[in-house]
Formats: structure tokens, C-alpha cells, sequence
């Protein structure tokens, strides 16, 4: 009878769902496998400050290589190591590392704020708050200078968890951001509640900047909130010099995008620091 039952509930499924079933029990299966290996792999994307027009940061985001050696996209496998689960293990291996890394630049005389993107399953399910303890301990490196981004769609989700979660969070010193804000549900007036010091304004509000008129008042209005409730801005997908002038008049704090840097492998990023840091990434 049950073998029935399967059938039948297959029957639910059509041809295309099922191929697409199957290719996500795969690549879960390959993200799996590859814990612990170089399969996964932090790049590196600069924060410029607007004031000293030095790299005052880095985001680390992550990228997996797949069997055939294609390195790919988190938007792909970050949701298949949520649903999954798997982000927790992952995750816990990132915050080690990237307060590894941050006590390794800082010995070399690198004066940089390491940002790490924390999601869902990892802030509201997992004993994120203890592995972060561990890791700063652990790896001995100043917790002022690690920065978890975490999207207001998250915290919107399950708001009396996430501000237990931040509040002893930035007990431990560690500096909050929210990500891609503007894209959630969220006021700022509400999330002023929340240990929160730096605000990422999204890049679709950044994209057509300085023609579009509607994102020029929207911009506008981040940074003035923001800095009424002494917030940071930083503006992410800066892709111009005449976006990064624009929002050099509006104040904003850092800028990130392809215009000063993609995400890029340690080495080159380093490398870029070192070079970068001895004038000025942008006059
Ligand atoms: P995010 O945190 O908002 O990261 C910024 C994304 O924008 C990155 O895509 C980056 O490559 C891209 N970007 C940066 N500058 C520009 C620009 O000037 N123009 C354009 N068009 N795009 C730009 P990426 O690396 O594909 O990451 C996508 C998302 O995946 C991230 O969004 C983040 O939510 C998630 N993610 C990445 N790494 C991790 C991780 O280690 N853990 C978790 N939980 N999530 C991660
Ligand atoms: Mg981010
Ligand atoms: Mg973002
Ligand atoms: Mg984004």
C-alpha cells in the first residue's frame, strides 16, 4: 500500500519538477560533500570610506566550485544550504575563518572592518551568538572589527528572536549591519529598536542614480533617517563616478561596488589593499 501511495504522490509531480527535484538533491548532496574542503571559498569585496578614500573594509562572499571545477553563484546554493540546513555548519565555519583572517590582516597592519553576511537558519536557528564567542576568542582578534550583515527581511521574520540574538551579540562587541535595506518591510523608525550601526542601502535604489528622481528622494531619505538615528551608510553596487559623486553630497559614509572592486580571491585583494592604501583608491 504505501508503495501505492508513493506512486500515487508522484503522479502529483510533472516531468519538468521532478528533473528539477533531482538536480537539487544533487547539488545539495555536492555541497555536502565539499564541507571542509577549498571547494568552498571566501572572495572579497573593498568598502571604500568616502572621507579618506582609503579601503576601510571588506565583505566577504562566499563561492563554491562545483565537481567540474565552475565556480558558482551564492543567489544558487546559499537557498539549497538554507533549506537544507547545511548553512549551519558552514556558517560556523565561516565565522571561525573570517575571525581567523581578520586577526591575520590586522598583525600585518591591515586597519579593516571584515563583514560577514549571516542569513536566516543561522540567526534565528543556531546558537550563532556562542560560535561567534568562540571564534573571537579563539582566534584573539578585536571584535570591534567584525561586521555581520544581516538582511531586515530577517529580522521582520522573527522579531522578538532577532533582537534577543542581536542585543547579546553587540554585547560581544561585534557591529551589526543591515543589508540591502529598502528591499524589506521594514521602517527604519521600528528597527531603531535594534543594536544597529551600519545601514547598506540596496543597489536597485542605487542602479540609476543621479537621473532618477524617485531613487534620488529614496536615497536621500535613507542617509538623513540613518543619520538621525547615528547610524553608518554604506551604499552597495556602485558601479559609477557619477553615482559615487552623487552619494559623496548626500553623505554617505562607504561606498562598495564594481566601480572600486568586485569580489576577488584573498591574494588579489591583498594585493589590492597594500597598493590602494599607499595613495587613494579614488581622488
Ligand atoms: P549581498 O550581501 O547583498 O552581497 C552583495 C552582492 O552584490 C554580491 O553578490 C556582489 O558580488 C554583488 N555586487 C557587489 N557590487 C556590485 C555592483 O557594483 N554591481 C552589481 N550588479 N552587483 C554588485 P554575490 O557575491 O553573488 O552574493 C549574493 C548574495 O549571497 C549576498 O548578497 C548574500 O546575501 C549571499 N551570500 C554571499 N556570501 C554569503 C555567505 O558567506 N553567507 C551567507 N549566509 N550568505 C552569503
Ligand atoms: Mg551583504
Ligand atoms: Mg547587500
Ligand atoms: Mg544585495
Amino acid at each position: 500500500r504505501a508503495k501505492e501511495k508513493n506512486r500515487n504522490q508522484f503522479c502529483f509531480f510533472t516531468r519538468q519538477m521532478g528533473l528539477d527535484n533531482i538536480k537539487r538533491i544533487q547539488l545539495e548532496s555536492e555541497l555536502r560533500k565539499s564541507i571542509g574542503t577549498d571547494r568552498y571559498e571566501l572572495y572579497y569585496q573593498p568598502k571604500i570610506n568616502a572621507a579618506t578614500r582609503k579601503i576601510c573594509g571588506v565583505e566577504a562572499l562566499l563561492r563554491w566550485k562545483d565537481e567540474k571545477g565552475q565556480i558558482r553563484s551564492p543567489v544558487e546554493f546559499i537557498p539549497v544550504l538554507e533549506n537544507s540546513g547545511l548553512i549551519i555548519e558552514v556558517g560556523e565555519y565561516l565565522i571561525h575563518q573570517a575571525c581567523h583572517q581578520l586577526q591575520q590582516w590586522h598583525q600585518k597592519g591591515f586597519n579593516i572592518r571584515f563583514a560577514l553576511n549571516i542569513s536566516a537558519r543561522q540567526l534565528l536557528n543556531s546558537n550563532l551568538v556562542r560560535t561567534v564567542q568562540s571564534a573571537l576568542s579563539e582566534s584573539g582578534c578585536d571584535p570591534h572589527s567584525l561586521e555581520l550583515e544581516i538582511t531586515e527581511s530577517v529580522i521582520m521574520c522573527d522579531v522578538t528572536t532577532a533582537l534577543d540574538k542581536l542585543v547579546n551579540l553587540e554585547k560581544l562587541g561585534v557591529k551589526i549591519s543591515i543589508d540591502d535595506f529598502g528591499t524589506g518591510y521594514s521602517s527604519l523608525a521600528y528597527l531603531s529598536r535594534f543594536p544597529i550601526h551600519i545601514l547598506k542601502i540596496d543597489r536597485e535604489f542605487i542602479k540609476d542614480l543621479p537621473e532618477n528622481k524617485d531613487n534620488i528622494s529614496i536615497t536621500r531619505s535613507i542617509v538623513e533617517l540613518a543619520h538621525n538615528l547615528k547610524m553608518q551608510v554604506v551604499a552597495e553596487g556602485v558601479e559609477t563616478k557619477a553615482q559615487q559623486e552623487f552619494l559623496d553630497t548626500l553623505g554617505v559614509e562607504e561606498f562598495q561596488g564594481f566601480y572600486f572592486g568586485s569580489p576577488m580571491p584573498l591574494s588579489e585583494f591583498e594585493r589590492l589593499y597594500i597598493e590602494a592604501n599607499e595613495s587613494a583608491i579614488i581622488q
